[in-house]
């Protein structure tokens, strides 16, 4: 996996008190295989590694206290450069009915995307209206119909013997009539870009012009959806890029790659196929990602959607002051139960490499959470806010009191030791850093 791969070049790197010329092209070397490991474009590998060693293979590196670090500064840094630098939203018309169009091959997410964008764009005060285009696969309309009933937002369709661009103009008229202000038009998809499928697309563009022409593609496609990103942007002009399926075991290598190929900033990804699980994308925090840095900030705002903000709050400053205890832990479980797939949120924890995260992840699935839940019930109140008082006759009862076994609760402890390790930490790093990252 690409981040435990430049996880373990910059280890060797941080290890080393004076860095030389040679050490720095070694490391390099690493992180150029790791990338085209991890399915990143040929050409922005190349012109990558490039720009880092330009900046790393010179004063800036070698007269600095602590050279691994600041060459992993700017390695952070030119990801973030590589993906956009910042945070792109939508451009929502200054007045009027802003209309997105969302575009893209068959099954990369287009009408499930669209139902989550409308969700999050009506959650920011506004008045979504879904519109079906796709007249062409059998069940697209219906499908369109319950995301959007799902989401609450009302879903336009005329059904399947109209055409898409009469459909898309309709549409946007409806909104008018009914006082909404955004149009999501789903449009229809194929398996391989044709020129029926771009004529369409080009006419309804014509006809609504939509202030953002959104591409959906399937990050698990890898290069190809590079190449989708860059012929679509040739015939129909995007704005931007939405990439789905994230969550799932693509190597990560398109989303490196599509802004530096197109042009074209990554907008949204897509990170399950609930319909909250969209995410703005932010350059920063996904390099953080792939630098091990974790990305505390993402887990907050998850946190925030999925459970009141004073409790955010709360559980931020635990976080903060490693204050988190059994109590907490049990309290969070239910919320967290929401927040999605364990495995993902423990991936944000700073220091949570990918190795530390298999290792936790094969003891804890979500099928255990209810082991869990038991043998945290059969603590005392005094031992979940004091876990150290957990010696081994305390153990073996919370074991029989639980019906788990002396080794499970053992490494419920255990993991949470480690989890609070990991806290601590972190708080040192962000102390006296104030919001700035830190290398530990
Ligand atoms: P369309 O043909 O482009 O409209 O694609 P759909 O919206 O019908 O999605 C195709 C499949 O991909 C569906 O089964 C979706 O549930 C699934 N899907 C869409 N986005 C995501 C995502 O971000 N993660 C995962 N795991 N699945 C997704
Ligand atoms: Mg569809």
């Amino acid at each position: 996996q690409l981040s435990t791969k430049l996880q373990d070049v910059f280890k060797q790197l941080k290890g080393k008190g004076k860095l030389s010329d040679k050490d720095v092209k070694l490391a390099l070397r690493e992180v150029k295989l790791a990338l085209l490991e991890a399915d990143v474009n040929f050409k922005v590998v190349k012109q990558f590694i490039k720009t880092i060693e330009e900046r790393a293979v010179g004063h800036e590196v070698m007269e600095s206290l602590t050279p691994g670090q600041q060459v992993i500064k700017i390695v952070n840094e030119e990801l973030i450069n590589l993906m956009g630098s910042t945070q792109s939203k939508i451009n929502f018309a200054p007045r009027g009915i802003t209309v997105i169009m969302m575009v893209g091959l068959q099954g990369a997410g287009k009408t499930t995307t669209s139902a989550k964008l409308s969700s999050h764009i009506k959650s920011q005060g506004k008045r979504p209206l879904l519109v079906a285009c796709d007249v062409y696969r059998p069940a697209a309309i219906d499908q369109l119909t319950k995301v959007g009933k799902q989401v609450n937002v009302p879903v336009f369709s005329m059904g399947s013997d109209k055409n898409p661009v009469d459909i898309a103009q309709a549409g946007v008229n409806y909104a008018k009539e009914n006082n909404l202000d955004v149009v999501i038009i789903d449009t229809a998809g194929r398996l391989h870009i044709d020129e029926v499928l771009m004529d369409e697309l080009k006419n309804i563009k014509a006809l609504v012009k939509p202030q953002e022409i959104l591409l959906v593609v399937d990050a698990m496609t890898g290069q190809d959806a590079v190449n989708v990103a860059e012929s679509f942007d040739q015939t129909l002009g995007l704005d931007g890029v939405v990439m789905t399926k994230l969550d799932g075991d693509s190597r990560g290598g398109a989303a490196l790659s599509v802004k530096a190929v197109t042009n074209k900033p990554i907008k949204f990804v897509g990170m399950g196929e609930k319909l909250n699980d969209l995410e703005p994308f932010h350059p920063e925090r996904i390099a953080s990602r792939i630098l091990g840095m974790g990305d505390v900030l993402t887990l907050i705002e998850k946190a925030q959607q999925n459970i009141d903000e004073k409790k955010a709050k709360e559980l931020e400053a635990k976080f903060r002051k490693a204050e988190f205890n059994f109590e907490d832990f049990l309290e969070q479980m239910q919320q967290i139960k929401n927040m999605g797939p364990i495995s993902q949120l423990l991936g944000m924890i700073p220091g949570m490499n990918a190795a530390k995260l298999n290792e936790i992840q094969g003891q804890v699935d979500e099928k255990q959470m209810a082991h869990i839940e038991a043998i945290i019930l059969s603590m005392t109140k005094a031992e979940r806010l004091n876990p150290s008082l957990l010696n081994m006759s305390r153990k073996k009862r919370i074991a029989q009191g639980s019906g788990r076994d002396l080794q499970e609760v053992n490494r419920l402890i255990k993991q949470f030791e480690q989890m609070q390790g990991m806290m601590k930490q972190f708080s040192g790093a962000m102390k006296g850093k104030k919001g700035k990252f830190k290398f530990p």
